[in-house]
């Protein structure tokens, strides 16, 4: 099984190593502008603890990690004042998703009509 690359993008930038444009940040939860948007919100709100996927994630962090994370997702949404006008979550783990940064990761795309945008 793959083991946690700690000299990733994601993890640089929670050591501070590499700089990020930082929507909310707690204790568990870091959220920042993709470097590379797709629509005009697109952030990346990741865990702080060290899993490489949402796979990861979900099946290894407590129940009470798993819960504040999305419980997070959701005040970040509100955060950005996307709840009423509509956003869409991405993830993608391993291989056939062709996942770039073993860090886990949601994307969250908003504030404009999604329909037409296909995540690659
Ligand atoms: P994945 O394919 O792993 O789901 O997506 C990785 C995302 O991270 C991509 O959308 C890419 O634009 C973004 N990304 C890669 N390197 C950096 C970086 O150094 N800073 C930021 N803010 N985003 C990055």
């Amino acid at each position: 099984m793959m083991s946690y690359d700690n000299e990733n993008i994601f993890s640089k930038i929670l050591k501070g190593e590499i700089p990020c444009d930082k929507v909310y940040e707690d204790e568990n939860v870091l959220c920042f502008k993709d470097i590379n948007p797709i629509a005009k919100i697109h952030v990346l709100i990741i865990p702080k603890d060290k899993y490489i996927s949402f796979n990861d994630f979900v099946a290894n962090a407590s129940s009470e990690k798993i819960s504040y994370f999305f419980k997070t997702v959701e005040k970040i949404a509100k955060k950005l004042n996307v709840v009423d006008s509509g956003y869409r979550i991405i993830t993608n783990h391993g291989m056939d998703a062709n996942q770039e940064v073993p860090h886990f990761h949601l994307h969250l795309l908003g504030k404009e009509n999604l329909g037409g945008i296909k995540y690659q």
